[in-house]
């Protein structure tokens, strides 16, 4: 599928001295600014090179850019503005402006849009400001308690390392009135420190942990394909358990050792907890982390260091790709099936196939990991793009769990409930032997619908075509889509009568009202994003799970990714054909993959686990491939059906969504577009719409789609390019390209 991308498979990173422009000279400089092109300005003195970070005056405002290559001269040079700094900051690599030029005509999206991508952290230019640190200074302490004697030891077990007063009060459990109360007397010394420090040096010589025959193969010939320099890409598959982590932690090692840069993409910050906990005890020391909740001077940090080559590895979400790494040897995408991914707002892009061409520019490795594979890697490996390597067991006495189906045919469940007569019964018995169960839900909130049982209206949201959940633990309605939420209300929006509003449906706090009922004993905990305050208490609450805070877990997706419960031997899967139903191509796909990795939570450790199904349609294919176990098989019917109907990854697909407040104008645009798909038959691509999409109206604005479908062969970019320029869009209506689209919506 990303036949557009095509590798230059072998190619190493060229290394050439960038072009130099002396003062006056014209150069053409790329702005963050929405513009369609790079402007001409005037080396300043000193002169530049390309790739340099500028600062330059537009308008009456002064912008960050980059010098992109020799100005185009089309402009009375008198008139031309001059740079106003060059910053002072490692200048833009050549591969890495190669990489955003490709990763721009892959997308349809203006260049400006990917330089801001590549540029996203604050104070950029500034220089690097101070803040206090903290070590050991002389003396002992006037009176000695045992936080000052933590405070102290904590100093003395990290020798000349210096911290803030933050990061030395968590390190040491106390207050930070206890640090400064030694500072006073000297006890402690405060400094000034750079804030930008480079990151602690990763030690990949430290033993990592002793591989079964399997892992070793495994991470020889990663190892193998780091060292060669060249680029490649692995399709690392083995079931949840079997070790994928610490072979991929090999290939990192692999390329510290060669003196390059790793970068580990990781598809939600949950992941990172337990995750950077083990990185550090592979290498001895914590790795760059760049996320959403990373603060600006950390963004920054990283920026900077990574640009430096003094932040060896990072550990990231999908963003982390457009960092300036300096020497990047290896990429690795964790669960890369995972949905989150695709970035869905703003530009609209695929992490892990953008991985795969930043590699490919820059002569690095891809790592792809997971479970249960994309169909677009799956068949990737089988057209031997991609090499494939296999864990085939569990590590240690862990084997896969025995699968189930529950029948709802025949369980005479009473309305509004969820939790089957023989579902209960299993979890009953792991109670009583002191193990943990797991019911597993994929919905957020209370109830998916709320109904007005006087006149028959579902609450919607106001903005968009899309019904309001209950949130029963924040007493608010909020819808999924846009976010938009109000208090729950007595009475319904519609008929005004009060206490006629119902839920209908569940959710994962409904789920846990109902275990809490059944099992009063119980210690139930639910784990759902938004029932805490943040990712850190969230992270807690897990870590205390595992080590057994609970009997009973309930769980959306969120606990289907990565955490370890060794006492949990029992998974329920609630409502199993939930998305077997949707529209979208992918439904089937999804539903196997979230189905098989919460199946994987069970029986981690040294007990077997089992996972059951509750089910209208036991005889579903999907249903009966999750149960065989017959992952191969589940693939290769897929890939036919797929291939039968030219639908990605065997022919190629882009989406076209017209948005605006005016629904007829939005129409008419997309009427326009069909009607003139001259330059897309050209080319033998076809185009279906205009309709509605799936989700029609998204705050305020209503939403048209059009799908282009084309042979894999097909050059699609430069056709859809000619194609959309021919509309021109008036007012406040917006058009954004969607190219291998993930979701239907
Ligand atoms: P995956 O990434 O495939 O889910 P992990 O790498 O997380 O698997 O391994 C699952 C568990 O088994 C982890 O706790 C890991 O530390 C442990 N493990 C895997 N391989 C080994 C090994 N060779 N020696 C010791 N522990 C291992
Ligand atoms: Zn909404």
């Amino acid at each position: 599928m990303l036949k557009a991308l095509k590798p230059p498979i072998g190619r190493k990173a060229a290394v050439s001295e960038p072009e130099f422009f002396d003062h006056g000279t014209l150069v053409a400089v790329l702005t963050i600014q929405p513009l369609d092109r790079a402007l001409d300005y005037k080396a300043p003195e000193g002169g530049v090179r390309r790739g340099a970070f500028v600062e330059v005056p537009l308008g009456p405002r002064k912008v960050l850019g980059v010098v992109w290559g020799p100005g185009q001269g089309d402009y009375d040079y008198a008139k031309v503005r001059h740079v106003i700094r060059v910053l002072d900051t490692p200048p833009m690599r050549d591969e890495m402006k190669e990489f955003l030029e490709r990763a721009a005509a892959y997308t349809l999206t203006p260049l400006s849009a990917m330089l801001r991508l590549g540029t996203r952290a604050p104070g950029l230019g500034d220089p690097p400001s101070m803040r206090k640190v903290y070590r050991r200074g002389e003396g002992l302490p006037d009176r000695v308690t045992e936080a000052r004697t933590r405070v102290l030891e904590t100093l003395e077990e990290y020798g000349t390392l210096a911290f803030t007063l933050r990061e030395l009060a968590e390190m040491a459990g106390v207050t930070t009135s206890v640090v400064k109360g030694l500072v006073k007397q000297g006890i402690v010394r405060e400094e000034d420190s750079p804030r930008d420090m480079p990151f602690a040096r990763l030690n990949p010589a430290l033993p990592g942990k002793a591989l079964t025959d399997d892992q070793t193969a495994a991470s020889a010939s990663l190892a193998q394909g780091v060292r060669s320099e060249r680029y490649g890409t692995t399709l690392l598959r083995g079931v949840t358990g079997s070790g994928k982590t610490e072979v991929y932690l090999e290939a990192v090692a692999a390329a510290l050792r060669a003196g390059r840069q790793a970068l580990v993409l990781l598809p939600e910050i949950a992941l990172t907890a337990e995750f950077l906990t083990r990185v550090e005890e592979r290498f001895g020391a914590r790795p760059a982390e760049w996320h959403s909740g990373a603060t600006m001077t950390e963004r920054r940090r990283i920026w900077r260091m990574v640009g430096e080559g003094n932040a060896q590895l990072v550990i990231g979400a999908r963003s982390a790709l457009f960092l300036p790494f300096q020497n990047l040897g290896l990429i690795v995408v964790d669960e890369e099936h995972d949905t989150s991914y695709k970035q869905e707002d703003g530009v609209l892009y695929n992490a892990r196939d953008m991985a795969v061409l930043r590699a490919s520019i820059c002569g690095a490795h891809v790592v792809l990991a997971s479970a249960t594979p994309s169909l677009e890697s799956w068949a990737n490996a089988q057209a031997g793009k991609y090499t494939k390597l296999e864990l085939a067991s569990r590590y240690g006495p862990a084997v896969m769990p025995t699968m189930g189906t529950i029948d709802m045919r025949n369980e005479g469940l009473k309305s509004d409930r969820w939790v089957s007569p023989s579902l209960k019964a299993q979890v009953d018995r792991r109670l009583e032997a002191g193990e943990q169960a797991m019911l597993f839900i994929n919905r957020r909130g209370y109830a998916p619908v709320t109904l007005c049982r006087a006149c028959g209206n579902q609450i919607g949201c106001d903005h968009c075509d899309a019904r309001m959940v209950e949130h029963r633990f924040l007493k608010r309605l909020i819808c999924h889509q846009c976010g938009e939420s109000k208090p729950m209300p007595e009475a319904c929006p519609s008929c005004d009568v009060e206490g006629k509003l119902a839920a209908v449906g569940p959710g994962v706090e409904r789920l846990g009202e109902e275990a809490a009922a059944l099992w009063p004993e119980a210690r139930v905990a639910t784990l759902s994003s938004d029932m805490y305050g943040s990712a850190r208490a969230l992270k807690a609450e897990i870590a205390g799970i595992a080590e057994g805070a609970a009997d009973i877990i309930i769980g959306t997706q969120l606990v289907a990714k990565g955490h370890n419960f060794p006492n949990l031997t029992l998974v329920g899967v609630i409502d199993a054909d939930l998305g077997l139903t949707g529209s979208d191509l992918r439904a089937a796909e999804r539903t196997f993959q979230l189905m098989r990795q919460v199946a994987g939570r069970a029986g981690r450790a040294d007990k077997p686990g089992t996972a059951l199904l509750q089910t209208y349609q036991p005889e579903h294919p999907v249903i009966r491939a999750i149960l065989a176990g017959q992952e191969e098989q589940f693939w290769q019917a897929e890939a036919k059906e797929r291939g039968q109907a030219g639908m990605p990854p065997y022919g190629r697909l882009a989406g076209i969504i017209l948005s605006g407040p005016d629904v007829a104008a939005v129409f008419d645009a997309g009427n326009q577009l069909a009607r003139n798909d001259r330059v897309l038959r050209d080319v033998g691509a076809q185009v279906f719409g205009p309709a509605p999409a799936p989700i029609a109206r998204v705050r305020g604005r209503h939403r048209v789609r059009l799908l282009v479908k084309a042979d894999k062969n097909v050059a699609l970019q430069p056709a859809l390019a000619r194609w959309i320029r021919q509309i021109k869009l008036k007012g406040d209506l917006r058009l954004a390209v969607d190219i291998d689209p993930q979701s239907f919506y």
